[in-house]
């Protein structure tokens, strides 16, 4: 289960898997006593070589899952490299993970020799050009900008020996489908590949057949579950009261730090706006913003700088926050899958975490899909300063994934067009 790693093999440590030296030590510095169930099933299969089709959510410790073995693997030969050659790529949905993903390849292979580098797009190309140019073994890259590069002949994965597709359900979600099988057109059929993702519907069973060669089922969270330690609850409040009621709660409960989701890139500045007002610092993430305001906006957050970070879905994707105590659903999302996937950013590595949703009359089919989906109630907290007026009906949300630029903008020019 997502989140129980203190709970589960205790007695086991790192040291059966069949890491070596350099990696344990790279382990043991950050503090971790034993591995997630996810490591436990995947490292070993990983090192022997073996496809691997593993549903894992962010929070298991799938990122070291695929990591450690790896560079096990990279270790293991020695091949001579021509230039513009890479030996592993990793494909994650948004800049945010590539460069979490990035940063793990940094920490655990600390004491090993090879070189990583994280290519996403929003930024300039040429430095990232340069970069691959000067070889690197290890890309971790966002589909789009790695095809524009593969394109302009800076990168060549004729030597690739593993690819690894990190969130590939989200990377469906964002129309990344295309890029990824022209980026496989280049890539030799002897290879290994992992193929990691929250949940298994009928588009990611079909990527994998045509992927994966007999691929060892390593699976940690069941289906559609949330975390044991997360708490659940759920207000009932009229739309127009959330900002006041989310004030209350963050000024009362003396919330430190707290991750707040809406559902669009709209709403998410003009709540910080409302909170900076209210006196609660905040900055916003969302698709919109620059990838240095992205970045700055997560680093202050981190260090305790500002109190809410508010995020669209996708922006939040692979955010990792050690020991994130509250996730706040403003709104709720319109795939119940997300609402998984957001809470899940509490409750991690062990810790107990807790999530909030406001919901007002309008998200009331929203509430009993995602209770659906999870199969669960999620308890009903009545706050009476908050009792909804029942006069207000229910008005219809509207539709379509939120911060997914593309679909979005699709849905534009469609509506342009008519
Ligand atoms: P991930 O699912 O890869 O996003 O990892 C979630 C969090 O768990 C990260 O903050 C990791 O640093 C942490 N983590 C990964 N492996 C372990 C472990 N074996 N023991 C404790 N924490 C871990």
């Amino acid at each position: 289960m997502v989140g129980s790693f203190n709970k589960v093999n205790n007695t086991m440590s790192f040291n059966n898997l069949g890491l070596s030296e350099p990696l344990l030590k790279a382990v043991k510095e950050q503090g971790y006593t034993s591995p997630t169930p996810i490591q436990k099933q995947a490292i070993p299969v990983v090192i022997e070589g073996k496809d691997v089709l593993a549903a894992a959510q962010t929070g298991t410790g799938k990122t070291a899952g695929f990591t450690l073995p790896l560079l096990e693997k990279l270790s293991q030969t020695k091949p001579n490299m021509k230039k513009y050659q890479i030996r592993a790529l990793i494909l994650t949905p948004t800049r945010e993970l590539a460069a979490q993903v990035a940063e793990s390849f940094k920490v655990y292979g600390k004491y090993m020799p090879y070189t990583s580098t994280v290519i996403f797009g929003g930024v300039g190309i040429n430095p990232q050009l340069a970069t691959i140019r000067k070889g690197v073994d290890i890309v971790i890259a966002t589909p789009g900008r790695l095809l524009d590069i593969a394109g302009q002949k800076g990168i060549d994965f004729s030597a690739l020996e593993t690819l690894v597709l990190d969130e590939a359900d989200r990377m469906l979600d964002m129309g990344f489908i295309h890029d990824i099988k022209k980026l496989m057109k280049m890539m030799p059929k002897q290879k290994q590949t992992l193929l990691f993702s929250a949940t298994f519907s009928s588009e990611i069973k079909k990527l994998a057949s045509g992927l994966l060669k007999n691929p060892v089922l390593v699976e940690v969270a069941k289906e559609n579950t949330t975390a044991e330690q997360i708490s659940q609850v759920v207000h009932y409040v009229d739309k127009h009261r959330k900002r006041e009621l989310l004030s209350q709660l963050i000024k009362t409960k003396k919330w430190e730090q707290v991750l707040v989701f809406t559902r669009t890139k709209h709403g998410a500045n003009r709540l910080t706006k409302q909170l900076e007002e209210a006196g609660i610092s905040a900055a916003a993430i969302h698709g919109n913003k620059s990838q240095g305001a992205r970045t700055k906006a997560l680093a202050n957050f981190k260090a305790n700088e500002i109190r809410v970070l508010v995020a669209t879905d996708i922006a939040a994707r692979g955010i990792d926050i050690d020991q994130l105590p509250h996730v706040v659903n403003y709104e709720l999302p319109n795939v119940p899958e997300d609402y998984v996937h957001r809470i899940g950013r509490t409750g991690r590595a062990g810790q107990s975490g807790e999530a909030v949703s406001l919901v007002c009359v309008d998200e009331h089919k929203l509430l009993f899909d995602i209770e659906k989906f999870i199969k669960s109630e999620i308890k009903k907290v009545h706050i009476p300063a908050f009792t909804p007026d029942p006069n207000i009906k229910a008005e219809p949300i509207q539709k379509g994934r939120s911060g997914n630029a593309r679909s979005n903008s699709r849905n534009r020019n469609r509506n342009r067009n008519k």
